[in-house]
């Protein structure tokens, strides 16, 4: 399968050397996502560098009927990035940079291919503090945030970063540029096309340019990891912590004794039913942990004297060495109510260790936002194992009224799923959406609502 010579010559001809390759000058990292699902080569490597380029290189895929998969920072883990056969990828990573920050406003001006760390780095140079954060920071772009409404660590004090966005520009997939690089909280004018675009998971438009909202510098923060006996008393900490906080994390015992081994680390004497990572104003720690002691919430508790014990609580909750040790490792990421987690927790692990002795399951998540992580590692490995796996978690998270994706999206990994959270008229309406914002049918095609 290749491109017709017309559309290669003229995508070519628009993009120059830099912005267009193809066959054996696409590059491997193409093939996938963080997911690390993807098997195929794009046709092609589109990497226009102005919004211009962008709408440039659409109008000419769309007048060709040539379908395109969007690339950002490929952090991703539901596979939507990545390619199907027939498809050219059009990558943002050329389209990058701060264009501005306004001190007096509080934004910053960006394009979509900025990476966030670099986002952020620009936000405190210039004395202020980009609420958007989470552990794909030094790759995910800004266009990759917008187009999955990443969440993250901070989403308890700052949002999601639907939240943070005040405007927007971005292009459908007939070349049209929409601009609304809006910068004040308040705009009603109209359908809100910046939080349609946002979390579409570039099924709507490419992101090119957005316009965040940013923070005084934060309050320095303490941090501390407390012992439970289980998840009750987390709750009640997660209550005495609340308005101050700007993490919370619980972590089950089976995901904290694998992930404090494989780093081999023992923060406690005896494995804790429950641990939790508070992160609260400092001012406001210990008045914190006295009362979680005095009623009885908290068994044990360590608290971060320095950068590097702050840093070693955080590698046990960002789990990069579990990700590490099971190669075929499957990551989920629900919601659903914080008084249902408990069982929920209880019930996912008990459903697969029948369906599959042996296997690992531990849980792990923000939870005052309802989102919960489930890691699982199955002796089967991937594959139709890993989907019955994942019937099993998501019938319960149905059961319970939650959301099969909390924060990652549905890509194409959770399609068979969306059904699960989202109504058949729900879904009816999205694919009149994406029936008069995309009529061929050219972009991300098949991703979040299947087959149309
Ligand atoms: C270690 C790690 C930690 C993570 N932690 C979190 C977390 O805490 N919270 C969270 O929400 N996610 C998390 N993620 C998932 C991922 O980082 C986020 O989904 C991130 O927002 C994806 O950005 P990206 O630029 O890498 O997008 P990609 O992976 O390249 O793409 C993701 C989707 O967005 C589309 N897309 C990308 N750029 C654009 C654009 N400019 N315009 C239109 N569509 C576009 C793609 O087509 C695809 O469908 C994590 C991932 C890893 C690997």
């Amino acid at each position: 399968m290749s491109l017709s010579p017309d559309l290669s010559g003229a995508l070519a001809a628009l993009l120059g050397p830099q912005g267009y390759a193809s066959g054996a000058d696409v590059p491997e990292a193409t093939r996938t996502d963080a997911s690390r699902s993807g098997q195929v080569l794009p046709l092609a490597l589109l990497r226009p560098a102005s919004v211009q380029e962008v709408s440039g290189a659409l109008r000419l895929c769309h007048q060709h009927g040539q379908r395109v998969v969007v690339q950002g920072g490929m952090t991703g883990l539901a596979g939507g990035a990545n390619p199907m056969a027939g498809e050219v990828a059009l990558s943002l990573a050329r389209l990058r940079g701060v264009e501005e920050i306004d001190a007096e406003a509080g934004l910053m001006v960006l394009r979509a291919g900025t990476v966030l760390e670099q986002a952020q780095a620009a936000a405190e140079a210039a004395g202020w503090h980009l609420p958007i954060d989470l552990g794909a920071r030094g790759s995910c772009q800004i266009g990759g945030n917008i187009a999955t409404n990443a969440g993250g660590v901070r989403v308890i004090r700052h949002g999601m970063t639907r939240d943070n966005l005040l405007g927007i520009e971005a292009v459908l997939a007939d070349g049209t540029v929409l601009s609304h690089l809006n910068r004040s909280v308040k705009d009603n004018t109209g359908y809100d096309l910046r939080h349609l675009i946002c979390g579409s998971e570039g099924t709507l438009a490419v992101v090119t340019r957005a316009v965040l909202r940013l923070l005084q510098h934060p309050t320095p923060v303490g941090k501390a990891l407390c012992a439970q006996t289980d998840f009750t008393p987390g709750l009640g900490v997660l209550g005495l912590a609340r308005a101050g906080a700007t993490a919370f994390e619980a972590m089950w015992p089976e995901f904290f004794e694998l992930n404090q081994r494989l780093l081999g680390r023992e923060m406690f004497a005896d494995l804790p039913g429950m641990v939790v990572l508070v992160e609260t104003d400092e001012a406001a720690l210990t008045p914190l942990l006295e009362a979680g002691f005095e009623a009885g919430l908290i068994g044990d508790a360590l608290v971060a004297r320095s950068g590097a014990e702050a840093r070693s609580f955080w590698e046990i909750r960002e789990a990069y060495a579990m990700d590490r040790a099971f190669p075929d490792l499957i990551n989920l990421d629900v919601s659903l109510p914080q008084a249902a987690m408990a069982d929920f927790a209880a019930a996912c692990r008990s459903g697969v260790l029948a369906r599959f002795p042996g296997a690992h399951v531990s849980v792990f998540g923000h939870v005052a936002d309802g989102n919960l992580h489930l890691a699982m590692a199955l002796p089967e490995g991937g594959g139709a194992a890993a989907h019955a796996a994942e019937g099993i978690v998501y019938d319960l998270v149905r059961a319970a009224g939650g959301s099969v994706s909390a924060e990652h999206g549905i890509g194409m990994l959770k399609r068979d799923w969306l059904g699960h959270s989202r109504s058949a008229a729900e879904t009816d309406a999205m694919r009149a959406i994406k029936a008069a914002l995309d009529p061929s049918g050219i972009l991300n095609r098949g991703r979040v609502l299947g087959p149309s």
